[in-house]
């Protein structure tokens, strides 16, 4: 038997416009991305209990330790891909599925990590069941990337990354842009890196944010 698709109400839109003002109002102009958080029901991606949180500014719990990123926080990093129809994106780091849906709803032809095999498993079956059945997902380290699936257009690093991986790096395409937070401890400044043509990387930086750690990578662990 398949679950039922959870209910958009009219209530659950009406506040969805208001996060989506309440972004705006942060900062955040860029229409493509704010028509897509507009889109995509949030509370979809909270167990029941926790409705009344979907549409608040905030970070929320999804369970095995993870947290379904603040929405300022998808709107800021998804601004920064600045994604164009038809681009392949990966994501590291799928969690509950919210960004790769907002990605979806963009237009791109989504490829998406996640490091926790529950996660993985309830995620996946979850974006069937809500129909965004171009997203692909795969359980495995993100530090390695889709070399499969090489070159990415564009790569969106969402748990806190360490340092950047050489491995992403090989496998973005030249002019593609990888967005990633970089940092250890409690806080990363959210990084951009262009490849250019001549094979350098082209880096700005855009502020201080707050993630939960990428995990895995057992190699270079001190
Ligand atoms: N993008 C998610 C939020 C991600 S929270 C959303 O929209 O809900 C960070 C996620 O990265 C967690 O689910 C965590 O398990 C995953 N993660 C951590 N380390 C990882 C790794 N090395 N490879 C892939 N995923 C990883």
């Amino acid at each position: 038997m398949t679950d039922p698709q959870p209910i958009d109400s009219y209530r659950h839109q009406g506040l969805r416009k208001l996060l989506v003002q309440n972004i705006r109002q942060k900062g955040i102009s860029d229409e493509q991305v704010l028509t897509a958080m507009e889109k995509v029901p949030r509370h979809f991606f909270f167990d029941s209990s926790f409705l009344e949180y979907a549409y608040e500014d905030k970070p929320f719990p999804i369970g095995a330790g993870q947290t379904i990123s603040q929405p300022y926080t998808v709107a800021f990093q998804t601004r920064l891909l600045q994604i164009k129809k038809g681009e392949k994106v990966l994501e590291i780091g799928t969690g509950s599925g919210y960004q790769a849906c907002i990605l979806a709803e963009m237009g791109a032809r989504v490829f998406t990590i996640e490091r926790q095999k529950t996660l993985f498993d309830k995620t996946s079956k979850f974006l069937i069941q809500l129909g965004y059945n171009t997203i692909k997902t795969f359980y495995g380290d993100g530090y390695k990337g889709l070399p499969a699936f090489a070159p990415f257009d564009k790569m969106i690093v969402t748990a806190a990354a360490p340092y950047i991986p050489d491995l992403l790096l090989d496998q973005l395409r030249v002019d593609g842009t990888l967005v990633i937070p970089v940092g250890q401890y409690d806080t990363q400044i959210m990084t951009t890196i262009i490849k250019t043509a001549s094979g350098s990387f082209e880096k700005k930086e855009h502020g201080v944010f707050r993630f939960v750690p990428m995990l895995g990578d057992r190699a270079r662990d001190k």
